[in-house]
């Protein structure tokens, strides 16, 4: 049977629907490979968050043309965001491309190719089994990038390794958020969420199969349900829900993201103080220190209300760790604005934070607003911030040196095969020495050093 090599760019929610995508063409009797050039079908799942996602992946493709030319019989396909946006135009610079699938659509992807092999390898066999007889209708490049509803549902597949000790799972699809910089809503269309039966029967079959911890996916997780289902005792869909997956036994840690801060009502800050399952770590966006950036940005609170949010979730479990995402650069932000930013990252001291430069994304309003910031200040601006969360990120892994920490065993470390890896429940990477068996198990490390953003420790028997 072919092999086929499934590349991803962009955020956990692309890895997960990859996972789906290489779920179905092994069941078809795929073989997966780590390379393009061991494969017959390359795909390349895309991102569109930012420029630099869209010409990374049109790089990629661009020089894998010579490989179609080489070797005739291949496939090649843009799955996801970027094929969603850009649709079947991708053909025009890149006419080797065959399949390009929208983010509605991963549940397609293995027929297609299925039919695109067949295509391009039409031995009499093939076509027999097959069951193709006109050639014809399979000449063209295949674009499928409609929407589908209920296409939230179809994630929900994966292969796992044999010591895989963590898995995603996706409970949302798309956001009706409208941020002026995002171009998510267009890629991934409008919120649809799965049942909350649907979800935990999936995390049911990954712990039956020995996952030990699992996070909650979603563009806008903590929103989950809001449109399809109603507040219990006062509880939101998404309360209800970690509820639900908190009770799956054999699950030791639970975790979601991404959370937007207005989406934190008590309910949800009563429940991280009441679930133990849930791990001490939130990521919750803060994107801009400025009330005039954020509400340029169409985020919905302002900087106050995020640090009240911030003093809230740290007052509900205690030694909880915050990460954020910062944008710099956005339109119209003045020095000023950008001190504000500076000045609340270092308030809040947070664990660690992704800071972008602003990148406008043709079709969202940010795009076309005055006031477009200079390439060059952007950079300046996104360099200083990093030092300020490099600063903090260091104080608090410093403070854990002598510390026992519980850490869950991931497998081989990736810099080091000898050493093992594992994270805290504040999602902290902990590297140390112990035997394999140590694999999918929670073990007690006692931190002894802390580099760049890893902790190194020696594992502890109890
Ligand atoms: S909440 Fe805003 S930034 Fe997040 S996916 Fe939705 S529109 Fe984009």
């Amino acid at each position: 049977m072919p092999k086929f090599f499934i590349k991803t760019y962009g955020c956990q929610m692309n890895e997960r629907d990859s996972e789906q995508v290489a779920h179905s063409l092994l069941a078809r009797g795929y073989e997966r490979v780590g390379h393009e050039s061991e494969a017959d079908v390359v795909l390349l799942n895309t991102c569109s968050v930012r420029d630099m996602a869209d010409q990374k992946a049109l790089g990629k493709m661009g020089m894998l043309g010579r490989m179609a030319k080489d070797q005739p019989h291949m496939v090649f396909g843009f799955l996801g965001c970027m094929a969603q946006a850009r649709g079947a135009s991708l053909l025009k610079a890149l006419p080797h491309v065959d399949l390009i699938v929208g983010t509605q659509k991963f549940h397609r992807v293995a027929e297609y190719v299925d039919k695109l092999v067949t295509r391009k390898n039409p031995s009499a066999a093939t076509i027999e089994t097959r069951g193709y007889s006109r050639l014809d209708d399979l000449r063209l490049s295949i674009v499928d990038v409609a929407e589908e509803p209920g296409s939230q549902s179809t994630i929900r597949d994966q292969q796992l390794m044999s010591s895989q000790a963590t898995a995603f799972v996706s409970i949302l699809q798309g956001c009706n958020m409208h941020c002026t910089f995002c171009i998510v809503p267009q890629t991934r269309g409008s919120e649809r969420s799965r049942s909350i039966d649907e979800i935990v029967f999936e995390v049911r079959d990954l712990v039956s199969r020995g996952v030990k911890e699992v996070t909650l996916l979603g563009q806008i997780v903590n929103l989950y349900g809001r449109h399809e289902f109603p507040k219990l005792d006062k509880k939101s869909p998404f309360v209800q829900l970690l509820e639900a997956v908190h009770q799956v036994e054999g699950l030791e840690r639970l975790r979601f993201t991404s959370p937007h801060p207005i989406g934190f009502r008590d309910d949800l800050i009563e429940a991280i103080s009441r679930l133990p399952k849930l791990a001490e770590h939130v990521h919750l966006p803060l994107q801009s220190g400025s009330n005039k950036i954020l509400k340029a940005m169409h985020r919905a609170y302002t900087a106050e209300k995020y640090m009240d949010l911030v003093a809230r979730i740290r007052r509900a479990r205690h030694g909880i760790a915050i990460t954020t995402d910062i944008i710099v650069g956005f339109p119209g932000e003045t020095e000023d604005d950008y001190r504000q930013t500076r000045d609340l990252v270092e308030q809040i001291q947070f664990d660690n934070a992704f800071v972008f430069r602003y990148s406008p994304r043709s079709g969202t309003p940010a795009a076309a607003m005055p006031h477009q910031v200079d390439e060059h200040v952007k950079h300046e601006r996104n360099q200083d911030l990093l030092q300020v969360v490099n600063q903090s990120n260091h104080r608090i892994l410093q403070r854990l040196i002598g510390t026992k920490v519980e850490v869950l065993c991931e497998g081989g470390s990736k810099t080091n095969r000898v050493r093992l890896m594992g994270r805290t429940r504040t999602n902290k990477i902990v590297v140390f020495e112990g035997d394999e068996k140590l694999v999918r198990e929670l073990v007690y490390v006692r931190i002894e050093q802390a580099n760049g953003f890893s902790l190194y420790g020696t594992p502890l028997v109890e």
